[in-house]
């Protein structure tokens, strides 16, 4: 089924419910967005010749018509390839080219115009609308099977060139259910902020509130300004969002310094990178039962895993700091298994490869046989993460198989590493990777960017270390930054640490 169909029945049975905003303002009703995504698929038809299963290109920064463009886009039946509005527009241009988009929808079309494929044609919303107030609309969304593509999420690459993820209608309906199921429900008075980029998670968490009826508000700065979230969310009432844990962390710094609390907040659902359980405990102490964690990847989106509101709060039970470490338990939609590299599983509490199957799981990287191959096997997904599994079914992730350090033989999980120094209050954010070594093969590093002007000593640093991990997994030397390199997306970029700081 088309998931324009979603937003036809909601505006139906709303037509003048508001959905979209402005920050505060109303910009359209449900009828209004059901009828300008009817609008913009007539036009995509029309003036570009778009067919089903075309592919159209999205590369803008987050604002209320994102959503119509999407809905458009799906309403003609074409697949929709949203682009990180933050990537370099050579990196826009590889994608659109990759992907074969046949169109792409800018605000500005800055240096993209020079570097798009022949045969993609670019729509420029600062010299052209979308759609023609009162023109022609398309009947009814055209119908799509389930396998039928619906999104094309090219992941981060946080090495190599981004890979087109697959991702069919049946794939976004499985994450949409297993939402209500594990992870929130929606209620209709609910306003989905949308501060993390709406190409990625953000995005995709539109259609549980498209289902419900709710409001969608994209922040009057476009983007993710915790000082303007606070604010915001008293006003707005009811909101939800979709997080990576560095915007957490800059919520709580500003709530430590206005008092905020949380109000008007009702769930944040955190992931797409390591919480660790300090901040989370930090997180919860002022702001309360407001969050719930998923983890997912691009090729399972949003759904692998969810730790649930009360897990999160419980400080009862006897392992609950594991808990809150973990990334809790299998969404309903999809199996997980801990494995080694031929496949054979591990024991309870053992590391390997986190491998998942069911139906949220991707259909394979566009023209892309071989990393297909490498990650589909036997009809599971192979994240490439490593974790383990507790007797209760909780999922514990301990690294990036590539960034797990051998040291003489054994494996080192930077992560652990990770959050025993964030336990010092000298360290605001590190990260750990393993450094070329004659003796051990690989040794630990720790690059530390410290909490305030002066830095921890590294004999303090080591100290608190042995209170804390194993003495062979203590770092052997500390680099200290005034920042980490990251990704677009938050995400450290341990590659580049390594290409820095860990010789070889
Ligand atoms: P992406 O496909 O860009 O969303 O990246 C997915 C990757 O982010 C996963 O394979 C994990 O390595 C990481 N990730 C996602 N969610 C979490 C989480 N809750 N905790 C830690 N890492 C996560």
């Amino acid at each position: 089924m088309n998931l324009a169909e979603w937003l036809v029945r909601t505006a139906r049975r709303h037509p003048d419910r508001p959905a979209l905003f402005s920050g505060e303002d109303p910009v359209a009703t449900y009828g209004d967005f059901a009828r300008h995504a009817a609008q913009i698929g007539a036009g995509l038809r029309a003036r570009a010749g778009v067919l089903p299963g075309d592919r159209v290109a999205i590369f803008m920064k987050n604002s209320p018509a994102y959503l119509e463009l999407l809905y458009g886009i799906w309403f003609c039946g074409a697949v929709a390839v949203p682009i990180n509005a933050k990537l370099h527009p050579r990196e826009a241009a590889f994608i659109i080219a990759d992907s074969g988009s046949r169109v792409v929808f800018v605000a500005g079309a800055g240096e993209l115009g020079a570097l798009l494929p022949s045969g993609c044609v670019l729509h420029d919303f600062e010299t052209a609308p979308a759609f023609e107030p009162g023109g022609d609309a398309l009947a009814s969304p055209v119908p799509r099977r389930a396998e039928d593509l619906a999104w094309l999420f090219y992941t981060s690459g946080t090495t190599g060139k981004p890979k087109g993820v697959m991702l069919s209608n049946a794939n976004l309906h499985a994450m949409t259910y297993a939402y209500f199921v594990d992870v929130d429900d929606v209620l209709a008075e609910d306003a989905a902020v949308y501060a993390a980029p709406l190409s990625h998670g953000a995005g995709l968490y539109n259609f549980m509130h498209v289902l419900r009826g709710a409001r969608h508000v994209v922040p009057a700065s476009g983007g993710f300004d915790a000082s303007e979230l606070c604010a915001l969310a008293p006003r707005l009432g009811n909101v939800t969002m979709f997080a990576a844990p560095t915007m957490i962390n800059r919520l709580m710094a500003v709530a430590r310094r206005t008092g905020y609390a949380g109000e008007g907040l009702r769930t944040i659902v955190y992931g797409g990178g390591p919480m660790y359980v300090a901040d989370i405990e930090a997180a919860t102490e002022l702001f309360g039962a407001r969050f719930v964690q998923i983890y997912g990847q691009g090729e399972s989106p949003m759904t692998l895993t969810a730790l649930s509101r009360g897990d999160i709060m419980d400080r009862a039970h006897p392992r609950w700091r594991e808990r809150l470490a973990s990334v809790g338990r299998a969404q309903s939609c999809v199996r997980i298994r801990i494995v080694g590299p031929e496949g054979e599983d591990k024991a309870t509490g053992e590391i390997g490869e986190i491998i998942a199957a069911g139906s949220p799981v991707m259909q394979g990287y566009w023209n892309n046989e071989d990393a297909t191959a490498q990650s589909l096997r036997d009809g599971w997904l192979w994240t490439g993460d490593m974790g383990s599994l507790d007797e209760d079914g909780y999922l514990t992730l301990r690294d990036r198989s590539k960034d797990v350090i051998i040291s003489g033989g054994t494996n080192i999980y930077p992560r652990e590493v990770e959050e025993a120094l964030l336990t010092h209050p000298g360290v605001a954010e590190v990260s750990v990777i393993g450094r070329v070594s004659a003796e051990w093969g690989e040794e630990v590093v720790a690059i530390i960017v410290p909490a305030g002007p002066e830095a921890p000593s590294e004999a303090e640093l080591d100290a608190h270390c042995r209170t804390q991990i194993a003495s062979f997994k203590r770092p052997k030397a500390y680099v200290f930054e005034p920042e980490l390199p990251k990704n677009n997306y938050g995400k450290v970029l341990k590659t580049e640490l390594r290409a820095r700081f860990g010789g070889g």
